[in-house]
This record gives C-alpha cells, sequence and structure tokens, in this order.
C-alpha cells in the first residue's frame, strides 16, 4: 500500500483577481486576504484526499491552496494511499453516494474491516504530523475514517462531500449508513448543495459551500484561436496543421508546449469546421459516455453533419477510480460497433495525465474548440466541467441533476435536461442549439458571467475561512452557510463575508 504523500503546491498570488473582480468585491478580497493570514498564522491548513490526479477534488485543492499560501496561509496536501480493496470498496462508497450501486457489491463487516485496516494505517502517520492549533480538511468517503483518530490530536477537524443525490434512496442510505459511524467528531461537514446533506447528522455541524474554478488556471486561462488549433493538431484530435506552437502557459507563468499524443480512437481527425459535440469526463458510468455516445449517434447525427468527441484522463491515471479502464472498453467497444457513416463522426481521446498542466491545456483546448459541451451525467455532486465550459462561453446542455441545477440557469445560461436517460431530449437539445447560434452565444455570454458573480476562488475562500474562523473560536457554523440558506450564494458573498 503507498504511504502518504505529501503534493508540493506553488503559491498563487490572489491579487490577480484584480483583473475579473469589481473594484468593491476585490477590495473585499484584499481584506480576506490580510484577516486570514493573521487569524491562521502558526496553524497549518491539512488538505487530506486519495489521490493527486484526475477528478473535481484535485481541481479544487489545487488552487485553494495555492491561493491560501499565496496569502500567507500554511495550506498542505496530502494523498492518502490504498490497495485495490480499499478503493473498490471507497468507489461503490462514491456510487452509493449519488444513489447508485456501482458494482453491485455490499457494504457490510468484511467492506468494513477493509476500509478501517488502511485507514488506521494512515491516522498513526498523520497524528504526528498534525498539532492541536491545526486544521484538517478531509474529502469524500475515502477519509471519513480518518475524522476520530485526527480529532484526538486536538485538531479542528471538517469532513468535506463533494457528492450526494437530490432524493435520498436505500442505495443513498447505505453509505451513510456505513461513513456516518466515523464522522461523529467532525467539527462540521460541509456539502455543495443542501439538498446533499444526510439524514442523521447534527444540524449544528452542517455547512454548505460551492465548489469554484480557477479562471487562471492552464485549464481555463484565455487560449489563442491559433493555439488552440495547434494544441488539438498535436495530440491527434483535428487534421489542421496551425502554423503557430502548442504553446500555454503553465501553472508557474512559465511557457509550455503540448508534446503529448492523446489515445485517438477514430477514423479520421477532425476538420477544423466540423461542428463538435464534446463531453470531457472520468471514464465514469455516472458520467454515462455510453449514454452520449448512443444519443448522439441514435438522434443528433442523423439530422447534422456534427461530430462527437468524447475525451477523458488515460484510465490507468487515476488512482482512486478503479472502474474507468472498464468504462472506457466499454466505449470503445460501442465506438466498434457503430455503423460505418456513423464511426467516422465519433472521436474518443484517452489524454495522458503524466504532466498536469499539459493535460489542462488540452482540455482547455477541447473546451474552447467544441460547438457544445455536454455533460450528460447521471449523478453530480458540482459538474467543474460544467462550469469550466460555461467560463470559456460555451453553450452547455447538462442533466438537470445534482449541482449542475444550480450552475446552469435552464434557458439562459445552458440548457438543462429534465431526463438524462432521455435519449429524445437530449438529441433535441443539442440539435436546437446547433440550429440556433445565436442562442447558443447568448447562452455562453451568460453562461461567462454566472460563473464570474458565483463560481469564483474568492467566494469559495471566503466560505472556508469564515467557516474556520467560527470553529477556531467556538462559535459553530456560521449562519449564512448554514443549509437552510436558499438558493445559490449572491454575487456579493465575497464582501459580506470579508
Ligand atoms: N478532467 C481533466 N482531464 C480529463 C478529464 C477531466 O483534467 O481528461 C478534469 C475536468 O476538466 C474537471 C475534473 O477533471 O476539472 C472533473 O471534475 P467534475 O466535477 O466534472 O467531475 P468529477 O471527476 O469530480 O466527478
Amino acid at each position: 500500500m503507498d504511504a502518504i504523500q505529501r503534493v508540493p503546491v506553488a503559491a498563487m498570488d490572489p491579487h490577480r483577481f484584480r483583473s475579473v473582480l469589481p473594484p468593491p468585491e476585490f477590495a473585499a478580497l484584499v481584506n480576506l486576504i490580510e484577516r486570514s493570514a493573521a487569524v491562521l498564522s502558526g496553524r497549518v491548513v491539512w488538505n487530506v484526499n486519495s489521490t493527486a490526479r484526475g477528478g473535481g477534488v484535485v481541481e479544487l485543492l489545487r488552487p485553494l491552496l495555492g491561493y491560501s499560501r499565496g496569502s500567507g496561509v500554511d495550506a498542505r496536501w496530502l494523498v492518502i494511499g490504498g490497495d485495490p480493496a480499499f478503493f473498490s470498496v471507497t468507489k461503490r462508497l462514491h456510487n452509493h453516494l449519488h444513489g447508485t450501486e456501482g458494482d453491485g457489491g455490499q457494504l457490510g463487516a468484511p467492506e468494513r474491516r477493509t476500509y478501517d485496516q488502511v485507514l488506521a494505517v494512515h491516522a498513526g502517520a498523520l497524528a504526528k504530523l498534525v498539532q492541536p492549533r491545526d486544521i484538517v480538511i478531509l474529502h469524500d468517503p475515502q477519509t471519513a475514517g480518518l475524522v476520530s483518530p485526527l480529532h484526538g490530536t486536538g485538531a479542528t477537524v471538517i469532513w468535506r462531500c463533494h457528492v450526494g443525490v437530490d432524493s435520498s434512496n436505500r442505495i443513498a442510505r447505505e453509505a451513510w449508513n456505513f461513513l456516518l459511524p466515523y464522522l461523529g467528531d467532525a467539527d462540521a461537514c460541509i456539502f455543495s448543495r443542501a439538498a446533499f446533506v444526510w439524514a442523521g447528522l447534527p444540524a449544528s455541524k452542517l455547512a454548505v459551500i460551492q465548489p469554484s474554478i480557477d479562471v487562471f488556471s492552464p485549464k481555463n486561462a484565455e487560449l489563442a484561436g491559433d493555439r488552440v488549433l495547434a494544441i488539438l493538431n498535436r495530440v491527434g484530435v483535428l487534421a489542421h496543421r496551425s502554423p503557430g506552437p502548442p504553446a500555454f502557459t503553465r501553472s508557474d507563468g512559465t511557457t509550455g508546449r503540448v508534446g503529448c499524443r492523446a489515445g485517438m480512437l477514430q477514423a479520421e481527425p477532425l476538420s477544423p469546421g466540423d461542428p463538435v459535440v464534446a463531453q470531457i469526463s472520468r471514464w465514469d458510468a455516472l458520467k454515462d459516455p455510453l449514454g452520449v455516445l448512443r444519443g448522439f449517434a441514435a438522434r443528433v447525427a442523423p439530422h447534422s453533419p456534427a461530430h462527437l468527441l468524447l475525451a477523458g484522463p488515460a484510465p490507468a491515471a487515476v488512482a482512486d477510480d478503479p472502474e474507468g479502464a472498464d468504462i472506457f472498453s466499454a466505449v470503445c467497444e460501442a465506438w466498434h460497433g457503430l455503423p460505418n457513416g456513423l464511426r467516422d463522426r465519433v472521436h474518443l481521446a484517452a489524454l495522458p495525465m503524466d504532466d498536469v498542466d499539459e493535460n489542462a491545456a488540452v482540455v482547455n483546448a477541447l473546451q474552447r474548440h467544441a460547438t457544445i459541451v455536454v455533460q450528460k451525467s447521471i449523478a453530480e455532486g458540482f459538474g467543474l466541467t460544467v462550469a469550466e465550459a460555461m467560463w470559456k462561453s460555451r453553450p452547455v446542455v447538462a442533466s438537470r441533476i445534482g449541482g449542475i441545477q444550480d450552475q446552469i440557469v435552464d434557458g439562459e445560461s445552458g440548457t438543462l435536461i429534465s431526463d438524462p436517460s432521455d435519449p429524445v431530449e437530449f438529441g433535441a437539445a443539442i440539435l436546437g442549439l446547433l440550429g440556433d447560434p445565436s442562442r447558443a452565444a447568448r447562452f455562453g455570454s451568460a453562461a461567462h458571467e454566472r460563473v464570474r458573480t458565483h463560481f469564483l476562488g474568492p467566494r469559495h475562500l471566503a466560505c472556508y475561512f469564515e467557516l474556520i474562523e467560527h470553529l477556531i473560536t467556538g462559535a459553530g457554523i456560521p449562519p449564512t452557510l448554514a443549509p437552510d440558506q436558499p438558493g445559490p450564494p449572491e454575487p456579493d458573498r465575497l464582501r459580506a463575508i470579508s
């Protein structure tokens, strides 16, 4: 089993938000930076999760910790390892928390033993690092079993759940029952939306904080059109060779060049003028890549010249996701099964993850190049991919489930489909936008503005800071973060908090 790994995080300067925030919000951010450095002086804010590559939690941690460090806060990131049996239990928990069976296995006594054994080893190692004045933020089911041992060190312990289900069912409750005994000592449990909160957790410890994206990261930073084309040509998605280099700006500000090739399954690369419908996600049944492929083949391809691009991480790269390889194989098999004329219009891309910044630049280019971005998830805590595409002013077609409902205002900043399993609704939504470019452009601009006002890092940092400050001063959960606060945070939330 892998030991605990420390992920280095470079400090990032929060003052760069001057260029995207209105002056009063930027002033509030400067105030927040000063206060957080003073209040958290002499304390470490530890974040613990179970992978350093792939998936939404990784995307969130890097900038949040980077801007915290840039604000003078000693924020650190640790990744726990595990054996395949542990990750198969935690993936089952993940699926159950989304209300779905996953691999259909049990969550009984043997699974608890597997879970406990791995976490007992990590708890011992972590307890040697964590000091009584520290704050520990544990992420997702993989780390819930660390709450009590770390609480025992005297530190303030927060557990954050990034997944959830809109209406609970028997399957979700099985996961809650498995995890609840571990959470009693948590000082706070954070969920991404009020509907995700479990029955059985004390109301006095609950907080709701919505995620954010980092608009300056290689994933989301501006990328000129010729760079987009050059990067997509380099990785093997586009046939057209651009005169410019496949260059991008790395997280540390230096210039990088995309040099990798994606694992492509396609008849021919795309031509620059092809309309492209794209879904870029982990290979996970809950992202429904098979449903996207079948819905596109049956309902979109016969009525438009569009191509479908399904992209995700090279399956072996994501340490805590044992199902990725099987789902990817199933999508490849479905591709082989497409009739000849249709197979030419579907492109599968497995993106190398060895260089995180390079992978991000490729995702950035894919999202910017797409005519429409889809996220046909069956469950979603918060769709980072949705927010990323919205920031790039893409029209998005996504399922009306989980956190996506808070992200897209249907008919204003994108299209929500009510029944993710209905290929007819899915196809009609895509065809509607392909056939009406001015509506698609309107959705795209509104989407960008919605991300700017609701889903940027400063608001997210402010919520975390407010929670931590309340907890360490014994004031409990701030009322503004309690789950009965209706709806998404107000645009001026940052000002209200700091
Ligand atoms: N992602 C990536 N490379 C890929 C596919 C996805 O970096 O090949 C990123 C994607 O851009 C997003 C994150 O992984 O930032 C996925 O987050 P999301 O909330 O959409 O789903 P999760 O994986 O957390 O279920």
